[in-house]
């Protein structure tokens, strides 16, 4: 393609969710659009790094879908996360620009594994407009992957602890404090629905095939690979 020629001109074309009208999307677009994906019935397709809805912050969450449309948008989710099999995914990942996302992890993994990252099981849960502080100054450094990056790896410190705030499916409000792998999970997903994606705050360097996880870097922590690799392990 000739770099000189605008493919799109302005906004996407190819979505109609797209925000750059007055207003943004209007609550009847983004209703429709989770009828449509809830009416093809099955896993929801999740879109990939390129599509701008991963870049867009994605709007609260004030009721646009009915109740009972919530629900059964939430329950696709964790349909698709599990069959990913993921242990988080936000809505903008099935192109839905709204405040929402679930996480959940069973976290099958070895002891020292689950020692060195804290990651224990996180049981499944709703965040609905949710953010985060970090609490403390200490941060930690692990290969992490994402859903909508299919295929790659990298390294990402991020604070060891959280504060979140959030609502859960039933409008309560949360407010709780994550550590180990669940406090990344929580900042994974609450930085999707910022339009951040992990590669944004990654160790370039460390970036790695799944292939080359497996068979170089599945050690509990990635010193070996920042030493092989040549990026600092920060924190
Ligand atoms: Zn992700």
């Amino acid at each position: 393609m000739a770099l000189d020629v605008d493919p799109t001109g302005p906004g996407d074309p190819l979505d109609p969710l797209d925000p750059s009208g007055p207003g943004g999307p209007s609550d009847h677009a983004i209703s429709e659009r989770v009828e449509e994906l809830l009416a093809a019935g099955g896993t929801l397709p999740v879109v990939t790094a390129g599509h701008p809805v991963l870049r867009r912050g994605a709007l609260p969450f004030d009721g646009q879908l009915s109740p009972s449309l919530l629900t059964r948008f939430i329950e696709a989710l964790r349909e698709t996360m599990r069959a990913a099999p993921g242990v988080g995914l936000a809505a903008p990942q099935v192109g839905v620009p709204l405040r929402i996302a679930v996480i959940e992890d069973p976290a099958p993994v070895p002891e020292e594994v689950r020692v060195a990252r804290g990651r224990v099981p996180q049981p499944f849960r709703v965040l609905v407009n949710p953010s985060y502080d970090a609490l403390g100054t200490e941060r930690v450094a692990f290969f992490e992957g994402c859903l909508s990056m299919p295929g790659w790896q990298a390294v990402v410190a991020r604070p060891a602890r959280v504060r979140l705030r959030a609502l859960d499916a039933q409008g309560a409000v949360v407010e709780e404090e994550f550590t180990g792998w669940p406090a990344r999970i929580v900042q994974h997903e609450t930085d999707h629905l910022d339009g951040t994606l992990y590669i944004d705050k990654a160790e370039t360097r460390s970036l790695s095939s799944n292939e080359a996880v497996a068979a170089r870097w599945a050690q509990p922590t990635p010193e070996r690979a920042a030493s092989a690799l040549g990026f600092r392990m920060p924190g």
